[in-house]
Parts: structure tokens; C-alpha cells; sequence
């Protein structure tokens, strides 16, 4: 069946998700199917996530496309995540791009997917122009669009929001991923135990948090003063604190009048009430991603593809090469200029 819409293709291999999204040019996503990699024990080992990616693509992409009730042949464009993450991982969203690519004889569109983030909840939400607070296992951004760019205007110093609560929760004996439970169990606890809360001018500061809370249960007094309940609690009223004072600095300083809370750590209830409290103090609309397209996935990746494919046609094969480390205030954004 050959669709009277173009069809783009995205493909998300950054970290632990291979996802492939399939959305025409107008913003109407068909399918999203996700392969995640979930670690037995510790953090993502990139060649491990490699793996799983080589082995499951071609079942994600079937998926994908029978979803939607679309043939490979009814692909116009392929877009794919070229940065940032994990080297091994990058590469192989990119080989299976550029080998459809180039089999079917359609234009191909490398894209950052901290941009993707933005664009998806730009759309998935009906905001025009929003400070975004993006918090994930591998990301903790606040950005705003301002001089042709996403600019950054805070950011980890060290470890990602997502990557330390679910650090923690593993080490509280919790299953991967941590961030739901240790929500869940912070829910029936008020009590505040004391963290090291850290905001260097727009930046944040993690790892000491980490490794208190880990001595805090590790401590005598760990089940007789205070319980994983309680410690819980205090982790997240501490991050989520210090992120609502960055968030709310560069809310008071770009004067926008929307928020977009995304990314996987945007599923959260007290997160949530935290910036909709501070963005209704600006007088801002508050807005958080749908879960479905808030953590990794390719339908963010095919939208933002195709809004720069509309205004600068597709991607060389020789610039598709992955840049693991690309920050997204090194890259221009034409369609919002
Ligand atoms: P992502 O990297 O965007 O795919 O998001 C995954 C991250 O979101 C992991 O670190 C999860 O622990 C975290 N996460 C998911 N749900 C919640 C929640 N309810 N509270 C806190 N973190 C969460
Ligand atoms: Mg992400």
C-alpha cells in the first residue's frame, strides 16, 4: 500500500533502547516498538547494550512497520539517533539507517536526541516556544530555544538524575529500573533526613547526594531511626528540589511562558508538582510528555528528522558518521529560526 502522506522512519539506538518510530510529515505517529536492554547487576556495559540491539533490530523494525500497516517500501525518509550516547551503540542505529537507506534509494537525516526530546514534546504537548527540564537515565538538561539554538542553561556536573536514583535503588536492593520504586516507596514517608544538596550557579551536582544517601543505609542506624521509606523521600525531595531551583532561575531569566518537563524521570509525581508549582508562579503553562514518547523512542527521532529534512533535505552518507559527544547547543535549528 503506497500512503498519499511521506513517511519517515526513526530509528533511537543511544543507550539502552532500539526503538523505531514510524510518523508522516504532518506529525501523526503510526507505530512506536521499543527493544530495551536491562542490566542484571550495574550500569549499561556498551558493548553488552550493542548485543542486544544487533540481535533484536530487525524484529523492532518488522514490528514497527506491520503496526502501522506500512511495507518497508512505503518508507520516504530515514532519520536516526547520531548522537549523543554510546559509541558502539550509536553505530549500529546508524549502520541499519544508512543500509536502508541506501537499499531503498531514500534520503537519509542524522539527529541529536536531546533535540528529539524537545521536538516530540513540542508536539505531543502543543507548546510553541518551552524551558524544557529533560531528565532521564543519561540526561539532565534545562534548555530553552534562544539565537538559533537549544541553548543549555543547567546541567549535571557529573551524574545524570536518572542514572543516580537508579544507582541508589540498586543499591537499596531494588530491581532495575529504580526510579518508579523508589517513588512508590517515598510516597507513604515524610520524614526528611538531611543530603548534601548541590547548585553550582545553573549546574548540579549528584554524586555527593549518592553517596550519602548509600551511607545512609548502610549506617547502624539504617531500619531503627529511619527506613528506605524515609530516605527515599529525602533523595527525591533533594534532587527534585535542586532541579526546580535551576528550572525556575532560568524560567525567571529566558521569560518563557511554557514548561516542558520530559524525558524518563518525567513520569514522576512529585517532580511533576514540583515545576507545575514553579511555572504557575511565573505564570507559564506546565506541560509533562506523555510517557510514551517521554523516555527514548523512535517516533521522536522520525519528527525531528523530518523537520530538518523539510528545510534542508537529507544527510550526506559521508556526514553520517556518529558523535557520541554532541552537545545540543552545537547544532543549528533552521526550522525554528
Ligand atoms: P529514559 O532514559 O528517558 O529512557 O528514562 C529512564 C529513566 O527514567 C530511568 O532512570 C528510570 O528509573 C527513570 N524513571 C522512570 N519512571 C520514573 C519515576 N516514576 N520516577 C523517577 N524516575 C523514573
Ligand atoms: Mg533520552
Amino acid at each position: 500500500m503506497k500512503f498519499n502522506k511521506k513517511i519517515c522512519l526513526g530509528i533511537e539506538s543511544t543507550a539502552h533502547t532500539f526503538g523505531v518510530g514510524i510518523v508522516d510529515f504532518e506529525g501523526k505517529v503510526y507505530s512506536i516498538v521499543n527493544d530495551i536492554y536491562v542490566p542484571e547487576k550495574g550500569g549499561l556495559h556498551p558493548v553488552q547494550v550493542k548485543e542486544q540491539h544487533v540481535n533484536h533490530f530487525y524484529e523492532v523494525i518488522e514490528k514497527a512497520l506491520s503496526e502501522a500497516n506500512f511495507s518497508i517500501r512505503d518508507i520516504d525518509l530515514i532519520a536516526f539517533s547520531q548522537s549523543p550516547g554510546l559509541g558502539p551503540v550509536l553505530k549500529i542505529g546508524a549502520l541499519v539507517a544508512r543500509m536502508i537507506s541506501q537499499i531503498l534509494k531514500i534520503p537519509i537525516v542524522g539527529v541529536n536526541h536531546c533535540v528529539a526530546h524537545i521536538e516530540i514534546g513540542r508536539l505531543m504537548c502543543n507548546v510553541e516556544d518551552p524551558l524544557t527540564l529533560y531528565v532521564s537515565g543519561g540526561n539532565t538538561i534545562v534548555s530553552a530555544f534562544e539565537s538559533s539554538r537549544y541553548q543549555i542553561f543547567g546541567e549535571t556536573l557529573d551524574l545524570p538524575i536518572g542514572n543516580m536514583i537508579d544507582s541508589f535503588a540498586r543499591d537499596a536492593g531494588l530491581s532495575h529500573p529504580g526510579g518508579p520504586k523508589i517513588e512508590k516507596l517515598a510516597l507513604t514517608s515524610t520524614k526528611y533526613l538531611s543530603l548534601p544538596y548541590v547548585v553550582k550557579g545553573m549546574d548540579l551536582s549528584f554524586s555527593g547526594l549518592y553517596t550519602a544517601a548509600k551511607k545512609l543505609i548502610e549506617s547502624k542506624d539504617f531500619g531503627v531511626k529511619y527506613s528506605l521509606n524515609d530516605v527515599s523521600n529525602s533523595v527525591q525531595e533533594t534532587c527534585f528540589a535542586m532541579l526546580t531551583e535551576v528550572t525556575e532561575r532560568a524560567l525567571a531569566h529566558t521569560e518563557k511562558t511554557e514548561v516542558l518537563l520530559t524525558g524518563g524521570v518525567a513520569a514522576n509525581k512529585r517532580l511533576q508538582e514540583m515545576i507545575e508549582y514553579i511555572s504557575n508562579e511565573h505564570n507559564a503553562k506546565f506541560a509533562a510528555v506523555p510517557l510514551k514518547f517521554a523516555g527514548d523512542n523512535g517516533a521522536m527521532i522520525g519528527w525531528t528528522g523530518i523537520l530538518r529534512y523539510k528545510l534542508e533535505g537529507g544527510h550526506e552518507i559521508s556526514e553520517t558518521n556518529i558523535k557520541p559527544k554532541e552537545r545540543m547547543d552545537q547544532i543549528t535549528i533552521p526550522w525554528r529560526s
